[in-house]
């Protein structure tokens, strides 16, 4: 150890940062920058890295601060419910102390609402608490990786492993995961939004710079910034804290936690029922004091009916709803990064996706080699390099070409072979991109020695992959040291437009029209079997800084390789799914529209005899009336070789028309399409940090299906909401209806308590919500057509059933209550509190609701569809929570403890009858209902309309 290491240094160094890499970092010479930092070209050997992983720590940020748990829960009691809540039981039990003489039922109700205040208090605080939870966890599922070298092996590491003296290798779309000094550096710009809020790609270098602020200094990267184009090699400086991103990391910024349109919208209604809820007490006050009620009880009494009308589980039950959502969404491998996502996800109309990876397994292997007119097969599948070339010899230039230009690595089995998403059979995984992982595979099996063939020709330029040029080079210094050689290889149409000759057989031949054909041909042929077609040229070049321009013209061309890449077997079922769904699917890629056309007809994309195959070029000749046009179009879509700036103009002009666009992304050129897409998803497995990060859904296993997943579950969790609130708000009617109707029909005394109403909501209201917020999603939600955007949660549909079952339920209630009071031959100005016939009827009042609300669980957990079909039983959860309610009602009517806080009688075995037989009339009704709806309201757009 050399004494920049010493203990000594690092007491008076911040954590995490190397005692020689500042304020220097940026005015070393380039040769001195692996001295300075105690490493070496090959990086840091293992156990060093194990020695200074203790001495420097973990490189990450300390946490965001987070609220105590005090004080997450203090502040559940100062939103607008609890402090109505709280102000009316403190009024209650003022109104209590003023009464003369003191009554019971005043303190109970005092009580109790403060009882639904702390019981909200908890739903929240729990909900919350375990939102954040899950949050947290998610995020661990999305591990940061990066590439070290160690022990001069590339490797795949968490970031948070990395510690000064590693040398990174940073690729265009990778988060920079620490502070770094640049040694290699290709055409390298990064974005330093994150540090200095400038968002305009800079370019980087690796040469000494002067002396000053280090976040200018333009040989060095930093933590919490992008590489956006190019390639380069660094060594970390600084980790965790010790980097600028950590200086200027401020704990207290956590972003303000955003509320969704869908929590809005229920907020907002809350809060206009609440405002109705005051306007019914107000108006029950006005009309009862003047029939000489006393003014006090009125007074507690009108408050009491306020307080039990106010939704006060709603927004915890929405929370909840859509933490569950989100949840399920994560079990099917998609992670949603905003609430807001969930929504979103249920009323998507269109799904721009990428084809390799998301229709495909980008478990790559190339089939054909097609050099000098004759087309060599090639067997074996997947990774490992077992299989041959057919007939190498006359190839063998073409894919050691091609193999020196990749930057991906092979990796033999090791002891956790299979379960890195990109790891083939027999255990070969790529360690890069999976197209060049193909190349190296198959120049193996061509008996080429990458190794040696790299010894022999080092590489000392690079010009790396973009997806606008779909071209990639290096340069070599050839054996002879003086002649230097680049290699190109990329999409066949690119380079043969770059080529002014061809080998043929071992000699160069100008490439005429008629060659041109013939490679074009074969590249059609291959294409239309579904192959991801590459094609490679060479040329000698001037010196290692030719430019790119010198580098990319007058080129040789190689031959082509076709590689297969066979769909994922779950795709066809989540199209089929889609179309059915009404959702259409736009594919977008990058490859030939031969290849983008098979693999759309494997999977079940195209169907049609002539789908629209659109390319970028056409593209670029479309002005926006013309684009919108072809988008109106219902033919199937295929745009092929587009660049992400295409699908940001496709994604505008989707939305332009009013579709819900969800669009999938891997690279760092996506990000703009993927922030600005209502959806935008991004490739967990083999995405770019930067894609994830605009992204508001990642999908752990890259796959269409899971996309489809997401809809199903998006359109469900809507659907849900949707379900709680028409069982909340109808029973408001059911308790509201009997109250008016005694006011009116001048009956002295109410037919439900403010104490009943309250453990009604509590005991028989709050779980079943929870419950429907839970429900398994229904058989056809994808067979109907996606929710309209400005279609609103209260719906005049939502409003009617409300109103339909609330309705039934109240006059269920309504009938059982006059029909008990009039049966006993009692006058009505003769009734006391304290009569035994009121108790009872009050009592079968409190069981009415309870009992019809039971039923109204079951109705409402269909739209359409009979509850028999998806099963009576089918939500066990539902079926306990309201056998609780039930349980809870009859304790309430039949212990004398009970019997005397909510003034109740108890029940006949006959009254539980008529009130079930009243529950089964309350389903029936809703059955007709939804007979009537299925036979007269067909689904619109079922069977795809698209
Ligand atoms: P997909 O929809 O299949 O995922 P994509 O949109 O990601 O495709 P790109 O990766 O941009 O497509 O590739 C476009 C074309 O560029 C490919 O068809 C291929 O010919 C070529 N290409 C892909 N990867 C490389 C690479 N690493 N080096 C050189 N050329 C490449």
């Amino acid at each position: 150890m050399t004494q920049l290491l010493t203990p000594g240094d690092s007491s008076r160094r911040p954590e995490g940062r190397h005692p020689s890499g500042w304020p220097s970092a940026q005015t070393v010479p380039l040769v001195d920058v692996f001295a300075a930092l105690d490493t070496s070209p090959r990086g840091l050997t293992v156990a060093e890295a194990v020695l200074r992983r203790d001495r420097y720590g973990a490189n990450e940020l300390p946490r965001a601060g987070r609220r105590g748990l005090w004080r997450q829960l203090a502040a559940q009691f100062t939103d607008l419910f609890a402090i109505v809540l709280l102000v009316a039981s403190a009024i209650t039990f003022l109104a209590y102390e003023l009464q003369q003489p003191r009554d019971a039922g005043t303190f109970r109700l005092a009580v109790a609402i403060l009882a639904v205040v702390v019981l909200n208090a908890s739903i929240g605080f729990a909900q919350e608490y375990s939102a954040e939870r899950t949050a947290q966890s998610l995020q661990a599922m999305v591990p940061h990786t990066c590439r070290v070298l160690r022990d001069g092996e590339r490797r795949e590491l968490p970031a948070r492993e990395l510690v000064p003296g590693d040398v990174v290798v940073l690729e265009a779309g990778d988060a920079v995961p620490a502070d770094c000094r640049l040694v290699e550096a290709h055409e390298v710009s990064v974005n330093n939004a994150a540090l200095t809020g400038e968002s305009d790609a800079v370019g980087r270098t690796r040469e000494p710079v002067a002396a000053g602020p280090l976040l200018e200094a333009r040989n060095c990267v930093f933590m919490g910034t992008d590489v956006v184009a190019g390639s380069a090699k660094a060594v970390v400086f600084a980790t965790g804290a010790a980097t600028e991103f950590g200086r200027i990391f401020r704990l207290a910024a956590a972003a303000p936690r955003q509320k969704t349109p869908l929590q809005l919208q229920v907020a907002s209604m809350a809060r206009r029922v609440a405002g109705v809820a005051l306007a019914i007490g107000a108006a029950l006050f006005a009309v009862r004091v003047p029939t000489g009620q006393p003014f006090v009880e009125t007074f507690v009494f009108a408050l009491g009916v306020m307080v039990a009308l106010v939704p006060e589980g709603l927004p915890a039950t929405l929370s909840v709803s859509l933490a569950i959502g989100v949840r399920r969404m994560a079990r099917r491998h998609a992670l949603v990064k905003q609430l807001l996502a969930v929504e979103a996800l249920g009323s998507t109309t269109v799904v721009c996706t990428d084809k390799t990876g998301t229709l495909t397994q980008a478990e790559m292997t190339v089939a054909h080699v097609w050099a000098g007119g004759t087309s060599h097969p090639v067997s074996g599948v997947g990774y490992a390099p077992v299989g041959e070339v057919t007939d190498a010899a006359p190839v063998r230039e073409l894919l050691g070409a091609a193999a020196l230009c990749c930057n991906a690595r092979l990796v033999p089995p090791p002891a956790d072979a299979g379960r890195c998403p990109r790891s083939g059979r027999g255990g070969w995984r790529v360690l890069g991109d999976t197209t060049e992982g193909a190349l190296l595979v198959a120049a193996a099996k061509a008996g080429i020695d990458l190794a040696a063939e790299e010894a022999r020709a080092p590489r000392v330029a690079e010009y790396p992959f973009d997806s606008i040029r779909k071209l990639m080079s290096t340069v070599h210094r050839a054996a002879d040291a003086d002649t230097y050689r680049a290699y190109v290889k990329g999409a066949p149409q690119e380079l043969l437009a770059r080529c002014t000759d061809i080998d043929w057989k071992g000699r160069r031949r100008p490439l005429t029209d008629e060659l041109r054909a013939d490679v074009t041909e074969t590249n059609d042929q291959l294409a239309a079997q579904g192959l991801r077609v590459l094609a490679a040229a060479w040329r000698p070049v001037t010196g290692p800084r030719a430019t790119q321009d010198e580098t990319e013209s007058g080129l040789t061309l190689l031959g082509l390789v076709g590689m297969l890449d066979p769909p994922r077997p779950e795709v066809s079922g989540a199209v089929d799914a889609c179309r059915r769904a009404g959702v259409r699917i736009v594919m977008v890629t990058g490859d030939h529209p031969l290849t983008a056309e098979a693999v759309a007809r494997r999977v079940g994309i195209v169907r049609q005899a002539a789908p629209a195959i659109v390319t970028g070029a056409r593209l670029d000749r479309m002005d926006d009336d013309a684009l919108d046009g072809l988008l109106a179009e219902p033919a199937e879509l295929l745009l092929c070789r587009v660049s992400p700036e295409h699908k940001m103009r496709v994604v505008t002009a989707l939305q332009r028309r009013g579709e819900v666009v969800a669009v999938t992304g891997d690279g760092a050129n996506d990000a703009p399409a993927l922030k600005h897409a209502d959806i935008g998803v991004a490739m967990g497995a083999s995405g770019t940090d930067v894609a994830r990060e605009a992204a508001v859904m990642v999908l752990l296993d890259d796959s269409f299906a899971s996309i489809a997943a997401a809809v199903r579950l998006g359109r469900s969790v809507y659907q849900n909401i949707r379900k709680f609130l028409i069982y909340l708000f109808s029973h408001n009617i059911a308790e509201l209806v009997p109250i008016l109707a005694a006011t009116f029909a001048g009956f002295p005394l109410v037919p439900i308590t403010a104490v009943q109403i309250l453990a009604i909501d509590l005991g028989s209201d709050v779980l079943p919500a929870l419950a429907l917020g839970a429900e398994p999603p229904e058989p056809d939600v994808m067979e109907r057509p996606p929710r309209s955007r400005r279609e609103r949660l209260f719906s005049l549909t939502v409003m009617g059933r409300i109103l339909f079952l609330g309705g039934i339920q109240a006059l269920g209630v309504c009938v059982v209550f006059f029909w008990h009071i009039h049966a006993s031959g009692i006058p009505y100005s003769d009734f006391t509190e304290d009569d035994t016939v009121y108790r009872e009827a009050i009592t079968l009042v409190q069981a009415g609701i309870v009992v019809s609300q039971f039923f109204n669980a079951l109705a409402v957990r269909t739209d359409r569809q009979s509850i028999f079909r998806i099963g009576l039983l089918s939500n066990p959860w539902l079926l306990a929570a309201g056998c609780f309610g039930i349980g809870l009602m009859a304790a309430i009517s039949y212990l004398p403890a009970l019997q005397a806080v909510f003034h109740t009688a108890p029940l006949a075995a006959a009254d539980w009858a008529v009130l079930g037989a009243f529950g089964v009339l309350l389903l029936a009704a809703e059955e007709t209902r939804k007979w009537w709806l299925r036979c007269h309201r067909p689904v619109v757009g079922k069977g795809g309309k698209r």
